[in-house]
């Protein structure tokens, strides 16, 4: 079979590259001619383990290719993925110029059947736009040709996502016609060796399906900081309370943990956007517009113990505050909406010199704030005569540090630790304040 996968981001890059190992013949498209220069020389625009390696092997297998103009490859193609942004509009729901685009392009040059899948994350009645505008191109062409569209939206974790897409846990896809239904079963069959995880619905509920699974995600970790919170005027540690809890099955274990908020490039924007689907259908979603709420108070909750420690904002003028990651989770470079920068933003305002280290995203950081702040060379260089710690991403390299390195290091003996990892114990012995959240 033969596809193109349009948008090579992380998820784009990632469905064309696992596509390809599997044996389909793959181009990646972008309108971004940097990035595809840059990926037909084999560099990688970003961080995400193992994809390198897949990438790089398949290209030299002659499977996966790389263009920046889609007209020129939809006439050698079965399937098209859409895989492009979807960033929130001014109003917090989801622009879908670039996917009205791609669909415009596809209406403009199609010659044969094809099955339109859109992958990126959209809006209930998204892939009936897609289709309405490819209708549009095809009448002002004057040409009657059949095509499929198709909602396949995409589960995997920036940081695990070769993993997730090898080994989904479920695949979703709308459809609406049982010759899309069966191209799709077909190209999704050998990542369903093991057990047979491909669930068929009709299109909305499978774009329903992706907003639900993301704010439901949200909405535990947003609930978990709440209870954080009130851990700590009440006296109780929200990390038992989470073992106590999560230990119930129908509870589980997964996504319990509080935390200094959620960001990166799904879960802000799809909160919003499904406020916003639910406004535009006169309801209103109470329940995630706390979620939203939370979270954005939960940003400033490090900012907030950093001022009661030293008693006041004025406090902060002049001080060194050193801050342990960046990026808006571990092992990825990606910033979008990372706590780090809400954070970063307060303290500069306050008056303080910021220094900061990420094991991945100093480049990211640098590209998006320039020189406001100072990139350290290590964890322990970033703390050097720092006043005060923050640890704001939990890279593993950053969860147990060189206590005696960092008492020599530092000049203050304040730890806040937003992901609740350190060893405050440890901290503790060694004469340092150490404050996480909600015990
Ligand atoms: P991204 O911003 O990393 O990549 C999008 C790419 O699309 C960019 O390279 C851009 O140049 C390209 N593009 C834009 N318009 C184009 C056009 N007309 N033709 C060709 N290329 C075009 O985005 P991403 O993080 O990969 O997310 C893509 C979609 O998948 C979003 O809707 C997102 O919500 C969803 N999603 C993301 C994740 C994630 O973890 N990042 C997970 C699941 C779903």
């Amino acid at each position: 079979m033969r596809i193109a996968v349009v948008g090579t981001g992380y998820v784009g890059l990632v469905t064309g590259t696992c596509f390809s190992e599997m044996g389909v013949h793959v181009t990646c498209v972008d309108v971004d001619e940097r990035k595809i220069d840059a990926l037909k020389q084999g560099t990688i625009p970003i961080y995400e383990p193992g994809l390198e390696t897949l990438v790089h092997k398949n290209m030299k297998s002659g499977r996966l290719h790389f263009s920046t103009r889609l007209e020129d490859v939809l006439d050698d193609v079965d399937v098209v993925f859409s895989a492009v942004g979807t960033p929130p509009d001014e109003d917090g729901s989801a622009d879908l110029k670039y996917v009205l685009e791609v669909a415009r392009t596809i209406g403009q040059h199609l010659n044969h059947y094809v099955v339109v899948v859109t992958k990126s994350t959209v809006p209930v009645g998204t892939a009936l736009k897609v289709k309405k505008v490819i209708d549009e191109e095809l009448k002002r062409r004057e040409v009657n040709i059949e095509f499929d569209v198709a909602s396949n939206p995409e589960f995997l974790k920036e940081g695990n996502a070769v993993k997730d897409f090898m080994s989904p846990d479920r695949v979703v896809v709308g459809v609406e016609s049982e010759r899309a239904r069966k191209i799709m079963a077909r190209l999704y069959k050998p990542f369903m060796i093991v057990s047979d995880r491909l669930i068929f619905t009709d299109i909305p509920s499978a774009e329903m399906i992706k907003y639900a699974a993301n704010s439901m995600l949200a909405t535990r970790i947003s609930f978990m900081n709440d209870i954080a919170n009130l851990c700590e005027l009440v006296g109780a540690d929200v990390n038992m309370v989470r073992k106590g809890i999560g230990s119930d099955t129908r509870i589980g274990k997964k996504f319990l943990y509080a935390g200094c908020g959620y960001g990166g490039s799904c879960f802000p924007k799809d909160v919003k956007a499904l406020i916003k689907t639910a406004a535009d259908n006169g309801y209103s979603m109470r329940v995630l517009q706390a979620v939203e709420e939370v979270n954005a108070d939960q940003k400033l909750v490090l900012f907030r113990k950093l001022v009661k420690y030293y008693g006041d904002e004025q406090a902060l003028h002049g001080k060194v505050i050193a801050l342990w990651g960046l990026s808006f989770k571990p092992e990825t470079d990606d910033m979008r909406e990372a706590p780090s920068l809400v954070l970063i933003d307060l303290l500069l305002k306050a008056g303080a010199t910021v220094k900061v280290y990420d094991p991945v995203a100093m480049d990211e950081c640098h590209r998006r704030i320039g020189d406001s702040v100072t990139y350290a060379t290590n964890m322990y260089d970033a703390a050097q005569g720092a006043d005060a710690l923050m640890l704001v991403t939990e890279w593993k390299e950053l969860r147990m540090p060189n206590v005696e390195t960092l008492r020599q290091e530092m000049r203050g003996r304040l730890i806040l630790d937003g992901r609740n990892i350190l060893d405050g114990e440890e901290l503790q012995q060694a004469g340092f304040e150490y404050h996480c959240i909600g015990k």
